[in-house]
């Protein structure tokens, strides 16, 4: 595992795009992003330890913050979040489970 202060840095070093610049991209798919809390490596550990999902979304409209928090107006449904997330916490779902 990465140490915690290299871990800052590189997350702290990364540029991001800004919220809605491609427009309210949360119309582009019915399949949404649901996290499982209870899977979730900083909830359960209560540290920053990966939001993976955040730094690999697109758009980004994941916090980073603990636990994630996913702004569905801005979610095109891409599922990099569902993909990354290395203990599978991310299920894609349709917006009617959310
Ligand atoms: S990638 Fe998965 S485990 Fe990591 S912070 Fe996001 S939801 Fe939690
Ligand atoms: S599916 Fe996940 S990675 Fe894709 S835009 Fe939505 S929150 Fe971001």
């Amino acid at each position: 595992m990465v140490d915690q202060k290299v871990h800052e840095i590189i997350l702290a070093s990364i540029q991001k795009p800004v919220v809605g610049e491609a427009g309210k991209t949360g119309s582009w798919s019915r399949f949404k992003p649901k996290i499982d809390l209870d899977k979730c490596t900083v909830v359960k550990m209560n540290k920053d330890v990966c939001h993976f999902c955040w730094l690999y979304c697109p758009e980004p409209i994941i916090s980073r913050t603990i636990p994630p928090k996913i702004n569905y107006e801005y979610c095109k449904g891409c599922g990099i979040c569902a993909e990354v997330c290395p203990p599978k916490a991310i299920k894609m779902v349709e917006e009617s489970e959310l």
